[in-house]
This record gives structure tokens, C-alpha cells and sequence, in this order.
């Protein structure tokens, strides 16, 4: 079936006289008729649900819709897009291990992996995402675990090469993981182009109406854990907690995701409330429709841009003249997403009366849904830094990151050639 179908379709089949939309288990726990059945629970050798920091029958309807529309083999919902990431990598890396990474990722990703993966004893080498295979590979140790970038990054929106990276990944025996966020799996399915791993921040377009913080882990059941087992002992050695029983022997593809509940969900929480993966199920249901216009609003509204006196530069990989339009057309022939980032021709004032002058675009910490709102990195989420600073830290001090909602794209125009008009 085609994405769209899988949209509205996908995850939860209600059977005879249940009820058509995903039902909210507003509950905490399940009960059981007697002690053995819920005992075969806890011993993994039945599946069911006992408790929902584990799992809820809500949560996994919205998480097999995204396991479906992405192709992967199953999926979990994680309380943020931060958890997501955290989780994803920490299921097979641990302290005196070591990663790789592209650096062109979102701000708290970064500063998950630069600083909190550092003091837990996770070491993270950061490699240009336009790096040969050679210098890619010249990262490797023998303790690294696994290959990690974002497919289209946050706020610079470049393209990541997805099959250089996965080559390079897997000629070293470790997986690829991707944050596809911002394409989400309508304009992009990286297990497709070789990804092993997808995470979502499901905050942005997945909701897609601002409602609800949220993440997801989706297993591709691509990478062969058995074939690399000594790197991967706690997915393919016995364990201890669960009275000696192998994951990836036990499990087969489905091994990756059981020990992240079994080990990560069960120790750390994070798991999303039932209530927020309904809102996120209901907003996956339309994902289609809205990211098409996300997408046409966007290119209209970034055309309109681009030959405006005052802006020094934009990037949005589906104008024919950016750079990354060509990768673009390749991993996402249908368009990228709804976000571009630009500058003014201007100066630190400039750019802030600018945005101050806009009437219908908002100011806002958010990106990637209905309303259409802007961020200047510079003011806002690096505003301790100098300009010096934020050069070094590969921020354009001009830089403003535009993420285009659902509103009208000639009323999205107009204000913005208003508020250019008014501060130039
Ligand atoms: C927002 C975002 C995150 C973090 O997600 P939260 O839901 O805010 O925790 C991670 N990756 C990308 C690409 C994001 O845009």
C-alpha cells in the first residue's frame, strides 16, 4: 500500500464492533486471572501487557503505525525526541565504548553526545558529514559501536548522504543510526538507503499541531547482530536478568527493540503518557496531506525569498539553485520538509527588528508544525555566545530558521515582505 494508505490505515485494525479510532488505555496496570500467567510475563516467555512503563496497548498502536510507515519491523515510543536519541544509541553502547557522529545535528543532540555521553565513559568522534568514505573510516576504533546523523539537519537543513554513511557503517560491522525528524517517513525512508535505525522527535511533524512532546525508536531488523557478537554482548551473550536468555537467539529481529524496553524503559522511564500517543496517532493519520503543503507553501515562500534584496542567503534543499538539491531529489523526491534556514544582510539589530516587525510569523522555541514560527539562534538558544562564538560553533550570527506552517503562503509572504520592508 501506498504512505498515504499506511497514514490512516496503518498500526491499529480494530476487530468487530471496537472502536474505529485507537482507544486511550488510561491505565497503569492489566490484570491477570492467575499467578503464573502474569509470572510467564515477567519471564518473557509470553507477551502481554502488565504494566505501562513497559508497554501499553496505546502507545504500541501508535508506534506500529510508525514502525509501518517508516518499514521497519517494530517501533517504540519514547517520552521525547531526546530520549529517543539516548535510547537508541545507549541499547548497544555503554562506558569505555565508543561512536561516531556527523556534528551538523540538533543542539541537544550534540550536547548529549559532546558532554553527558563523555561522563558516562561514551566517547564521540565527530566526522564532516561531506567526508571522504576514507576519512569516515579513518574514525574507526575497535570499540566503536555504531554510526549516528541526522537526515536532514536541524536548523541548517543539509542532506545527509544516508548510503555513504551506511557503507562505511557497515563495512565496519556497526549500524546506522538516524534521527529522520524532519523529513519524517512521507518525504524519506531511510531503512531504504541502507539506515539500520530511525529515531523521530515526534514533537515536530509526526503531532504536527504543537500538542505533544514525544519520540520513537524504529528497528529497520536490517542489521545482523549474531554476525558481530562480540562487539554486541548484550544483545547476543546470556543474560543474567532475565535468567540467561539471548536476545538476538530469542528474539531474532525483534531482539534490538525487547531489550530496550526490557533493559532502558525498565530502568529509565521515558515511556510517552497513553494520552500523548493518542494525539500522536491522530496526527500521523494526516501526515501526508499536511507534509505536501509544508512542502509547496515552503518551496513558494523560499522562491519569494531568495530574490529579496535583503537576504544574504538561504537554504532549502528543494530550491534548484541550493546546493544539496540534487541529494535532496534522491532521498526525498517528494519534497523535504517545511523548514529553511536564511540570513539577512544585516546585523545582529537588524535581524532582531525584523522578526520583531512580523505580524503573522511567531516567535517561537518550536519548529516543524501548523503555525508558522521563527527562531534566531543567535538571540535565543546561543544567546550567551559572542559572535565570535557562534562562528566557531558553526552559527552564522544571522542566521534565522524559518519553519513554514499550514497557513496561506501568500499571507506568509506578504508579512514577511512587510516586516523586510519595515526594518530595511
Ligand atoms: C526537536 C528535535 C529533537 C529533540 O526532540 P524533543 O522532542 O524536543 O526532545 C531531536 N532531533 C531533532 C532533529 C529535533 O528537531
Amino acid at each position: 500500500m501506498k504512505i498515504g494508505t499506511k497514514c490512516v490505515q496503518a498500526g491499529y485494525t480494530p476487530g468487530n464492533g471496537e472502536s474505529r479510532q485507537l482507544p486511550i488505555i488510561q491505565s497503569t496496570t492489566f490484570k491477570y486471572a492467575d499467578s503464573d500467567a502474569m509470572g510467564r510475563l515477567f519471564d518473557l516467555e509470553d507477551t502481554g501487557y502488565f504494566y505501562t512503563r513497559l508497554q501499553n496497548p496505546t502507545c504500541d498502536g501508535a508506534a506500529a503505525k510508525l514502525a509501518a510507515l517508516e518499514g521497519g519491523v517494530g517501533a517504540i515510543l519514547t517520552s521525547s525526541g531526546q530520549a529517543a536519541n539516548f535510547f537508541a544509541c545507549f541499547n548497544i553502547c555503554e562506558a569505555g565504548d565508543h561512536m561516531i557522529s556527523v556534528p551538523n545535528i540538533y543542539g541537544g543532540t550534540f550536547n548529549l553526545f559532546a558532554v553527558t555521553f563523555k561522563k558516562m565513559g561514551i566517547d564521540v568522534t565527530f566526522v564532516d558529514m561531506e567526508a571522504s568514505e576514507a576519512e569516515i573510516a579513518a574514525a574507526f576504533r575497535p570499540n566503536t559501536k555504531l554510526v549516528f546523523g541526522e537526515v536532514l539537519t536541524n536548523p541548517g537543513v543539509r542532506v545527509l548522504d544516508i548510503e555513504k554513511f551506511a557503507r562505511v557503517a557497515h563495512a565496519h560491522g556497526v549500524p546506522l543510526i538516524v534521527d529522520n525528524t524532519f523529513p519524517t517517513p512521507v518525504n524519506c525512508r531511510p531503512i531504504e538507503f541502507g539506515a539500520d535505525i530511525v529515531t523521530h522527535s515526534t514533537t515536530k511533524y509526526l503531532d504536527g499541531q504543537g500538542v505533544a512532546v514525544g519520540g520513537a525508536v524504529v528497528d529497520g531488523g536490517t542489521f545482523d547482530w549474531m554476525a558481530h557478537a562480540d562487539k554486541y554482548p548484550g544483545l547476543c551473550t546470556p543474560d543474567a536478568s532475565y535468567h540467561g536468555l539471548t536476545y538476538a537467539v530469542k528474539f531474532g529481529k525483534a531482539a534490538y527493540l525487547t531489550k530496550l524496553t526490557t533493559h532502558l524503559m525498565r530502568d529509565f522511564g521515558a515511556m510517552p503518557s497513553p494520552q500523548n500517543a493518542f494525539y500522536l496517532h491522530l496526527g500521523m493519520q494526516t501526515l501526508h496531506v499536511r507534509m505536501r503543503q509544508h512542502c509547496e507553501s515552503a518551496l513558494k515562500v523560499a522562491r519569494f525569498l531568495q530574490d529579496c534584496p535583503q537576504v544574504k542567503w538561504i537554504a532549502y534543499p528543494d530550491l534548484e539553485r541550493d546546493p544539496m538539491y540534487a541529494r535532496a531529489r534522491h532521498y526525498m523526491p517528494g519534497g523535504s520538509c517545511g523548514v529553511m534556514a536564511l540570513a539577512l544582510n544585516g546585523d545582529r539589530a537588524q535581524t532582531v527588528r525584523f522578526m520583531d516587525a512580523l505580524r503573522l510569523v511567531t516567535i517561537e522555541t518550536h519548529v516543524a508544525d501548523c503555525h508558522t514560527c521563527i527562531l534566531h539562534p543567535a538571540s535565543h538558544t546561543h544567546r550567551q555566545l559572542s559572535d565570535e562564538q557562534l562562528r566557531d560553533a558553526g552559527v552564522d550570527p544571522g542566521l534565522i530558521r524559518l519553519s513554514i506552517g499550514l497557513e496561506d503562503a501568500d499571507d506568509l509572504i506578504a508579512d514577511l515582505k512587510q516586516a523586510l520592508d519595515a526594518t530595511f
